[in-house]
């Protein structure tokens, strides 16, 4: 792998600002590189989500500017190695991802996301009736006690075989998260309950996994493979949301999830279309089958349609995939 490498930093605003644990997030920043060949240029993307523990941005900065302008084979398998947000944006520029699309399903579900609290009521409906039937609501925002009652009124307006995920982010504690996993236990539509306390409380989560029937899911406590790793020989019993923009190199992550037969759910990070294309080629790389939903219904996201990944559907056609390459060769990104 010879070229040349360059970058810019980007500064994209969001169409509405979203709701964040730290106060609300306005505009999304990263990076896109280029890397030129005698062949033509690919373009990938690094872009941290703040607050979330990977990589900040003065971090992806100091690792391109040690890489330089024309780094050698070795300097990039060792940015590689080291894993996080750089990492997945080498890793991209020299990936199969077109074979993974191809080789792949020829659609891969995707997860109606739902606002939190009473807004969701509002969405659900036409969600369903573009075809929908996995949902993600966030909760842990509001009242608990005023959320449970809300979700009984959202299963009540699904349909048989519908799921729901509900995403507390890390924010409950030991006796909201028992609370909530007591309401859900007799409640088949609920498919699981991601990150329902802190990512670091370890014992915490291993305990509520083993003590409920209600399958549990990390996202925030898995960046990257070092966290899958130790995870799994802790035994996690559930499921992995994993956010390939945040992991590392998108070639090692398809290799462990399938040597390892985890339990996976392949979410965006909410890329532009530059990084969205590996991502959601990661999805399809690992679909088929009883995958479940993919958590890449983000789009349409920035004011700037032009850097948005393909729309909410309940069913990411391959097609639609490939689109944003045949774009990007084009010239816009
Ligand atoms: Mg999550």
């Amino acid at each position: 792998m010879t070229g040349q490498l360059s970058y810019e930093r980007y500064t994209l605003p969001f169409r509405a600002p979203l709701r964040t644990a730290h106060g609300p997030w306005v505009s999304r920043e990263g990076f896109w590189l280029a890397w030129k060949t005698e062949s033509g240029v690919v373009r990938s993307e690094a872009a941290p989500i703040p607050g979330f523990g990977g990589m900040s941005m003065a971090e992806i900065q100091a690792g391109l500017e040690r890489l330089g302008s024309e780094p050698t084979e070795s300097d990039l398998q060792l940015a590689m190695q080291q894993g996080g947000e750089l990492a997945f944006a080498l890793g991209s520029l020299n990936s199969d991802w077109r074979d993974w699309v191809q080789e792949g399903p020829d659609y891969v579900p995707v997860a109606g996301l739902l606002p939190a609290g009473r807004a969701a009521f509002e969405r659900v409906d036409s969600l369903l009736e573009l075809g929908f039937r996995t949902f993600k609501w966030k909760v842990g925002v509001g009242d608990p006690r005023d959320e449970q009652g809300m979700l009984d009124d959202l299963l009540g307006a699904m349909p048989d075989g519908a799921r729901v995920r509900l995403d507390a982010n890390g924010g409950w504690d030991r006796r909201t998260a028992e609370r909530w996993l007591s309401v859900c236990a007799d409640r088949p539509n609920i498919e699981f309950i991601e990150q329902p306390c802190a990512a670091d409380a370890v014992d915490l989560l291993l305990g509520l996994a083993g003590d409920y029937p209600v399958t549990l899911a990390l996202d925030e406590a898995v960046l990257g493979q070092a966290d899958f790793v130790r995870w799994r020989d802790l035994g996690w019993p559930g499921v992995y949301v994993i956010k390939p923009a945040l992991w590392g190199n998108p070639c090692d992550l398809i290799t462990t999830m399938r040597e390892t037969k985890a339990d996976v759910v392949i979410s965006s990070a909410l890329e532009t279309r530059v990084g969205a294309r590996v991502t959601l080629a990661v999805a399809f790389a690992l679909g088929g089958g009883e995958a479940r939903a993919a958590g890449v219904g983000v789009w349409p996201l920035f004011v700037d349609a032009t850097y948005d990944g393909p729309h909410a559907l309940p069913f990411l056609k391959r097609e639609a995939v490939l689109a944003l390459a045949d774009n990007l060769a084009e010239g816009s990104r």
